[in-house]
C-alpha cells in the first residue's frame, strides 16, 4: 500500500537540470552567473563566528528585508526574503490558493509551475504563448473566466529570453481577478531600464519574484525574496513560512551580496556584452535565437537538437534541451564567460562539420 496523497502519487517531481561533479565541465544548462560573487560575500563568511550558530537566526531576516527595501524604495513591510525564489513561489500557491482552485501559467514557462501546482492539487489553466513568445490578447480573459486564484508568469520569459513592457505588467494587474506572481528572476539582465518594483503600490494584487541565483552569481546559496503590497506579504511572513526559514549563515551572505550593487552590475553587464556576442557567432553557424533579455539564448539547430545536445554532452559541454512540443528543435543555452562561449563555438562548428 502506498502512503501519498493520491495527487503526490499521480505527479512528477520537478527535473534539475544535470549537475555533473567533475571539473572539466562546461556548464551551460542552469543559467548560472559565470562571474564570481562579491568580495564582500568572501569577507562575510570569513568573518563569520561558528559559535553564533549556538542561537536561532532572525526569524525573519530583518536586516537583508531593510537593505532590499531601500535598494526598491519601499517600506520594510513590502518585502520577505526566502529560501530561494522557489521557496516564495510555494508560500504563494499554499498561502493563497485552495486545493483544487486552478492556477494560471503560459505555455511554456518556468517547469517548476507545474509541479508546485500539483503538490497543492491545483489544476493548471495554460494559454499558449504567441510565435514571438509574446501574449496573446486574450490572456487576462482566459484567466478571470477559468476562476484563476493566482497567475504565474516570468518575465522575461524563460525559456525564451523575450521581455514583457511594463505597461503591459500593469495592464495585466488591472485585467486580472487573481493576484499576479510576475517571476523577475532573470530581470538584472534586462538592458533597458525596467524598474517594477515600485508597482506594487498601486497593485495590491502583484507579488514580484526576485533571486540572488542569477544576478548575484548565488545560486548554491538560496536566496531568494518577494516584493508585494503588505498585506500579501504579512501572512506567508508570519503564517506560512518555516518559523526559521533562512539560516544566519546565508542572511550574512545575502546582506553581503545585495550591499554590493557595483559588483553585481558588473557582471550583469559582461553577461549582456557576451550574450550579444554569442547571439551573433551562433547566427553565423546557422543557429538564431529570439532576441533575449536574459543570461542565455533558445537556439534553433540545424540539425537534431537532441543529438546535438548528445553530442556536447560527449564534449562535457552541457546545455539545456527540452522534449516538449515547441521546444524540441531547440536548444537553452546560457551564456558563459568569453572563454567558455568560445569553447562553446568551437565545439559546435565542429560537430556542425561533420554533418
Ligand atoms: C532560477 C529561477 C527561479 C528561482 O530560483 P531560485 O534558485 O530558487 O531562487 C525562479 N524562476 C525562474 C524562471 C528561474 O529560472
Amino acid at each position: 500500500m502506498s502512503y501519498e496523497r493520491e495527487n503526490i502519487k499521480q505527479m512528477s517531481g520537478y527535473s534539475s537540470g544535470e549537475q555533473p561533479e567533475d571539473g572539466n565541465t562546461l556548464k551551460l544548462n542552469t543559467n548560472e552567473n559565470p562571474y564570481p560573487p562579491s568580495a564582500m560575500v568572501t569577507r562575510a563568511i570569513q568573518q563569520f563566528k561558528p559559535t553564533e550558530l549556538r542561537r536561532y537566526p532572525p526569524p525573519t531576516a530583518a536586516t537583508f528585508r531593510q537593505l532590499t527595501a531601500k535598494l526598491h524604495k519601499l517600506d520594510v513591510d513590502n518585502i520577505i526574503a526566502t529560501r530561494g525564489g522557489d521557496e516564495l513561489l510555494r508560500l504563494v500557491i499554499t498561502t493563497f490558493v485552495d486545493p483544487g482552485e486552478p492556477i494560471g501559467v503560459t505555455d511554456p514557462t518556468y517547469s517548476l509551475y507545474p509541479v508546485l501546482a500539483g503538490i497543492q492539487d491545483c489544476p493548471l489553466v495554460e494559454v499558449g504563448l504567441l510565435d514571438d513568445w509574446g501574449l496573446p490578447d486574450n490572456f487576462a480573459d482566459t484567466m478571470n473566466s477559468n476562476g484563476v486564484k493566482l497567475t504565474l508568469l516570468v518575465n522575461p520569459h524563460a525559456p525564451s529570453g523575450a521581455l514583457l513592457p511594463i505597461q503591459t505588467i500593469r495592464e495585466l494587474a488591472n485585467q486580472l481577478d487573481s493576484i499576479l506572481l510576475l517571476d523577475e528572476a532573470y530581470i538584472d539582465f534586462v538592458e533597458e531600464d525596467f524598474d517594477t518594483p515600485s508597482l506594487v503600490q498601486d497593485h495590491h494584487n502583484l507579488i514580484i519574484l526576485r533571486t540572488l541565483s542569477k544576478g548575484y552569481s548565488l545560486a548554491g546559496l538560496r536566496f531568494g525574496y518577494g516584493i508585494a503590497a503588505p498585506q500579501l506579504i504579512e501572512p506567508m511572513l508570519t503564517k506560512t513560512k518555516d518559523s526559521y526559514n533562512l539560516d544566519l549563515l546565508s542572511q550574512r551572505i545575502a546582506e553581503a551580496a545585495i550591499s554590493d550593487q557595483v559588483s553585481a552590475e558588473r557582471s550583469w553587464q559582461l553577461v549582456i556584452e557576451e550574450r550579444h556576442r554569442l547571439q551573433a557567432e551562433l547566427a553565423k553557424l546557422g543557429m538564431t535565437s529570439p532576441a533575449s533579455q536574459t543570461n542565455f539564448l533558445l537556439v534553433s539547430s540545424p540539425v537534431d537538437a537532441e543529438q546535438l545536445y548528445l553530442r556536447l554532452k560527449d564534449r562535457q559541454i552541457m546545455v539545456r534541451y527540452f522534449a516538449l512540443p515547441r521546444l524540441r528543435d531547440k536548444l537553452r543555452i546560457t551564456v558563459g564567460t568569453k572563454a567558455e562561449n568560445d569553447r562553446l563555438l568551437s565545439a559546435i562548428s565542429e560537430i556542425l562539420d561533420s554533418y
